[in-house]
């Protein structure tokens, strides 16, 4: 049942943050339902205190959003078309996948129009895979310099989506970069910018992510099983 394996996630998560020193109430647990009926959402909200879900695709969000029976926390994780922006800038309580200006100018413009401040991450290829979305390390704060004077954009933080690895040891050290850039980000004190949320962690590699200070993890198939992208 999804609860025992919501159960399981949130245990690893406590153990992670005890080994760290760290206070488990610090990391919020994504349920990542993407190609997941909403049933299964159902389930989770009736059987456990899990409230906060990501999805990747926009119409897919807005479907469930709609439907859903109670009002929960609706994470955007995936990529966002600046022509999509519309469709969610009032339904997601994050836009985890933010990369750049143009993006961040479309999603002030709806923000705007709709009277609502939307909370954005900046998403951050630290490892530098090709085949991902993000800014690079380096290019970080110079687009948080400009997205500090949108009014109605609120930087919470940075996410990342580490390589697929066998051993998740070997993203310890892109989980460890994202936190140190933040910190450094944090340090200067720039008006706007707030960065005391790091995304960061999946099925694969949560527990090590925990253990280098992620504040929210997205976890999907640890939850809710391997997802079948024929079906969908
Ligand atoms: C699908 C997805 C996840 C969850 O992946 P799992 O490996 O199933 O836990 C997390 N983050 C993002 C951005 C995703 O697209």
């Amino acid at each position: 049942m999804l609860k025992d394996n919501i159960a399981v996630v949130r245990k690893n998560i406590e153990l992670a943050c005890e080994r760290a020193g760290r206070n488990p109430e610090e990391v919020t647990l994504i349920a990542v339902s993407k190609t997941k009926p909403l049933s299964d959402i159902e389930e989770v909200i009736a059987t456990t205190d899990t409230r906060d879900f990501g999805e990747n695709k926009v119409q897919e969000m807005v479907d469930k959003y709609e439907k859903v029976s109670t009002p929960v926390n609706w994470h955007l994780i995936g990529h966002l078309q600046t022509n999509k922006v519309k469709y969610i800038v009032d339904k997601a309580c994050l836009i985890h996948s933010v990369d750049s200006f143009n993006l961040a100018k479309t999603i002030e413009k709806e923000a705007v129009k709709r009277n609502v401040t939307a909370n954005i991450l900046i998403e951050v290829n630290v490892a530098e895979e090709e085949t991902k979305f993000g800014v690079r390390c380096e290019e970080v704060l110079p687009l948080i310099e400009q997205i500090k004077d949108l009014p109605h954009v609120k930087v919470k933080g940075l996410m990342t989506i580490a390589p697929f690895v066998e051993n998740p040891e070997d993203n310890r050290v892109y989980f460890r970069t994202l936190r140190d850039l933040s910190l450094d980000i944090a340090s200067k004190n720039i008006d706007n910018i707030d960065m005391s949320v790091l995304s960061m962690g999946m099925t694969n590699d949560y527990v090590v992510a925990v253990e280098e200070g992620a504040t929210l993890v997205r976890v999907g198939t640890g939850i809710f099983g391997a997802r079948n992208y024929n079906l969908s």
